[in-house]
């Protein structure tokens, strides 16, 4: 039974990753966004939130998480930052989220990958949109971590979810920005020296 069930769950898994590349418009790394940043005259850095009872270390290597999961594909895409502006290379982003019906895979690593920042700063994940769960609306994990700097620790939200004023923990500021139905944007700026 077991080994009947694994095959089929793999095979689903492939093809619901494959009908979302499909669907999502083929785009390069960092084309959604300016080759510069541009950020207000005193950028405030991002507000740390708890990690929760579901990070996992040792994530893979890999911006597209979306084998595996179903749902709405998003591409998460953005800049690490230093307070001054400066574009902060080589910046580990490890991202883990819920899947469509609002799990966490522990056992795995489904929903769950890290990438390095570019020379220019700049992140890209392709993923879907995690369900909300008990207590929760819908968000994404984050740790950003860059040399020299404390791990900044945060999560995502989602605009106009109706489960946002709902969540003690969402905060606007860290709400995502969208254009279209599936291109987010967030920049991670950190303090620290
Ligand atoms: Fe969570």
């Amino acid at each position: 039974m077991r080994q009947q069930v694994f095959p089929r769950r793999h095979i689903i898994g492939l093809g619901a990753g494959a009908v979302a590349a499909l669907a999502l418009p083929r785009l390069a790394l960092g084309q959604e966004l300016p080759p510069t940043p541009e950020c207000g005259t005193d950028p405030k850095a991002t507000i740390a939130q708890t990690e929760g009872p579901f990070f996992k270390p040792k994530s893979p290597l890999r911006s597209d998480l979306r084998a595996e999961l179903k749902g709405t594909p998003v591409m998460l895409t953005g800049f690490v930052l230093t307070r001054e502006c400066r574009p902060v290379p080589n910046a580990l982003v490890d991202l883990w989220h819920a899947d469509a019906d609002g799990e966490y895979d522990n056992r795995g690593f489904r929903g769950r990958g890290h990438q390095f920042t570019d020379a220019q700063g700049r992140y890209r994940f392709v993923t879907v949109k995690p369900a909300r769960y008990t207590g929760r609306t819908a968000h994404y994990h984050v740790r950003v971590q860059a040399a020299n700097r404390p791990v900044l620790t945060t999560q995502l939200y989602f605009p106009g979810e109706p489960g946002n004023r709902r969540d003690g923990l969402y905060r606007r500021e860290l709400e995502m920005t969208f254009s279209g139905a599936s291109n987010a944007r967030f920049d991670f700026v950190l303090g620290g020296a």
